[in-house]
């Protein structure tokens, strides 16, 4: 039985953390790593933020709690998603039920704040004026003793600004450590996690200064800017040390990340691809209509855009410098130009998502379920795998993976219909409609690094193993596992399992029920409604 602490770095990657640690730049980990676990942490697909930090919450896959990106897409509609879009039972609800002492800081999908046991802070989905703590006055006793809390950066990196950009990220990091080390002492606590986002943002905007294989790699620049990096993975690794000194002997400490990272090079634009196959097709006429129709109907790139500036996500998922926002309103097309009459699939997501046109669930749809949804994503399918890496001209898919292969659960039939996973992650998929009239463009400003698959895993504590393996551990292992570290029974529906070959004791494994059920969040479907929708597309043969 143990206390847990669980310290989130977004984006955390064994590339950078190995080497730094072994060279004595990173000593708290290290630590952490020689005396306790550690291996990489296999992510949800898409490895994406949003999905990923719901499937560590709750313990089960994508299609038992709904969140499948930062955006729900419902045919060229979406909403972003928040902590009610989570339908299965969290961590914290579930220890808050069962009377355990719980507290959060900045963990992503937890805006809108639910109520715990405990304390919680809102992560970067929270509006920055929005009420984002739990209780809602947590923060006011620590006025005037400590700097203001902050929920998003300030800073947006573009060329030029590297300093500013990382003095910012700097300070944001400082704060988030010395709230938690502030909380850490003032509550009492049986679960804590505190979250650093930082290193995401900063991966995402430096990765060129660090990987000397990128197209963009220059090094004066590298060696100007590439310490950044560094020193921010430092003033982490400093709070981790700082933390881990205020622990009583019976805590665990869990160090792990949603996703890892990489460098990016080119990204697809799958629409235009699915429209030269006559998959995707825009109404007649399109050109002359495009500018009113732009303005009129929701989604345009630019009010997207505004969309998510409101929230201060554009940090988080992609970027695309103004001048390209500029031309992509200007002069291309956008959803409200397709004919979802004669659309068979449609591409929403950044990492490569396909969906489908399916009657049903589509508000257009067109796609009978049953065979003809089969034979349209197999069309699908051989269009993607047709595609060639521009320089090397070998197949840019690695793999397309049908949706119905990797979820299950009642929300399940929500997710894309197809995944791509193109070139080891080092090629992407334009979000939204396109970004230019090419399929297959270079990334040549903004982001130059992106997601990998595998983040990271390291663990330490009273019933950890000491420099032992850890079987491929998945992200929604982890919660399970620290269910049964704390001396609680695992849900019976949670995917994940406990990682018993980390733990030194081998104290059997309680099972319960999930009596919670699934939450009933404000201003969406209710239960019920779900059902009819879900026991609709079963009767239509989609969900088996
Ligand atoms: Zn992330």
């Amino acid at each position: 039985m143990s206390r847990v602490l669980v310290i989130g770095i977004d984006g955390a990657t064994f590339d950078l953390i190995t080497p730094w640690a072994e060279a004595g730049d990173l000593p708290n980990l290290a630590r952490m790593m020689a005396e306790g676990i550690h291996s990489p942490l296999e992510s949800t697909i898409p490895p994406v933020t949003a999905p990923a930090w719901s499937t560590f919450a709750t313990g089960v896959n994508l299609g038992k709690h709904g969140v499948f990106d930062f955006i729900r897409p419902i045919g060229g509609q979406f909403d972003l998603v928040n902590a009610t879009s989570i339908r299965a039972p969290t961590l914290w609800q579930i220890l808050s039920q069962a009377g355990r002492k719980v507290g959060t800081m900045n963990v992503p999908v937890t805006y809108p704040p639910q109520p715990v046991n405990g304390f919680a802070i809102g992560g970067m989905l929270s509006p920055v004026n929005g009420a984002f703590t739990y209780p809602a006055d947590l923060l006011d006793r620590y006025e005037g003793k400590l700097k203001p809390y902050r929920i998003a950066p300030h800073v947006q990196y573009k060329p030029g600004n590297e300093a500013e950009f990382t003095a910012d990220l700097l300070d944001l990091v400082e704060r988030r450590g010395e709230y938690a080390l502030q909380l850490l002492a003032d509550y009492p606590y049986d679960f804590l996690m505190f979250h650093f986002q930082a290193t995401d943002n900063m991966q995402h905007a430096f990765w060129k200064f660090v990987d000397s294989s990128h197209p963009r790699y220059d090094p004066q620049e590298a060696a100007r800017f590439g310490p950044a990096l560094k020193q921010l993975y430092q003033r982490v690794d400093d709070y981790i040390g700082r933390m881990s000194d205020r622990l009583d002997d019976d805590a665990t400490v869990i160090v792990m990340s949603d996703h890892g990272f990489g460098s990016l090079h080119y990204v697809v634009n799958v629409n235009l691809l699915l429209m030269d196959q006559g998959l995707l097709k825009l109404k007649k006429g399109a050109w002359t209509q495009l500018k009113a129709g732009l303005f009129r109907a929701g989604l345009t790139p630019a009010s997207f855009w505004h969309l998510i500036e409101r929230t201060g996500l554009q940090n988080y998922v992609w970027q695309v410098s103004k001048s390209t926002r500029n031309k992509v309103v200007g002069k291309f097309l956008s959803f409200d130009d397709v004919d979802w009459s004669q659309t068979v699939a449609y591409s929403i997501g950044h990492v490569g998502q396909v969906y489908i046109n399916l009657k049903g669930r589509e508000p257009e749809g067109v796609v009978e379920p049953g065979e003809q949804y089969e034979a349209v994503k197999q069309r699908v399918i051989d269009a993607l795998h047709q595609l060639r890496h521009p320089e090397t001209g070998q197949p840019l898919m690695d793999r397309v993976i049908p949706g119905d292969q990797i979820v299950h659960g009642p929300h399940a039939y929500r997710g894309p219909d197809l995944h791509l996973v193109m070139d080891g992650y080092q090629t992407i998929a334009f979000p939204l409609f396109a970004t230019d009239r090419h399929i297959v463009t270079r990334q040549i400003r903004g982001d130059s690094g992106c997601h990998r698959l595998h983040g990271v895993f390291i663990a330490q504590g009273p019933e950890i193993q000491r420099g032992k393996t850890v079987e491929n551990p998945h992200i929604m292992d982890l919660a399970p596992t620290i269910l049964h570290l704390m001396g609680l029974p695992v849900l019976d529906d949670m995917d994940g399992r406990v990682l018993t070959e980390a733990l030194t004791s081998d104290r059997p494994i309680k099972r319960q029920a999930n009596g919670a059920g699934e939450a009933k969040p404000h201003g969406e479907l209710s239960r019920e409604e779900e059902a009819e929708v879900e026991d609709r597309l079963r009767a239509l043969g989609y969900l088996g």
